[in-house]
């Protein structure tokens, strides 16, 4: 599942950040998550199981819901992107002008904002 993997990816992150700065685990791990990119409870629910035996074992998972960005062309801008309009058809479309545009976040929707790291 699309979750899953991310929840192993942001726990490498962390691991990765917990040993380069010298600390024994991380206390908090936030994550901008990009709105409708994804199930916020599934997410969850795999942090919780990926975390386990790392350093994010006793992690609180802070999850930010951002409105997810697209830059137009034709605008020559960044925009926040319509959440209420049907994005499953195809790709983004423009908020202003309507032609297709280029999602700003990659394909995973999610961010690794902040870890409060312990030592
Ligand atoms: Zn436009």
């Amino acid at each position: 599942m699309h979750e899953h993997g991310i929840a192993e990816e942001l726990v490498a992150a962390v691991d990765r950040s917990v040993h380069s700065h010298g600390g024994s685990g991380a206390s908090k791990v936030v994550v901008e998550v990009s709105a409708g990119t994804l199930e916020e409870q599934t997410l969850r629910t795999a942090f919780d199981i990926a975390k386990q035996e790392t350093t994010s074992s006793d992690a609180e998972l802070v999850l930010v819901t951002v409105a997810q960005e697209v830059f137009c062309l034709q605008c020559e801008r960044t925009l926040p992107l319509d959440v209420h309009a049907d994005q499953s058809a195809g790709p983004p479309l423009c908020p202003l002008c309507g032609a297709v545009a280029t999602p700003v976040f990659g394909a995973s929707g999610v961010t690794l904002k902040s870890i409060e790291i312990e030592v």
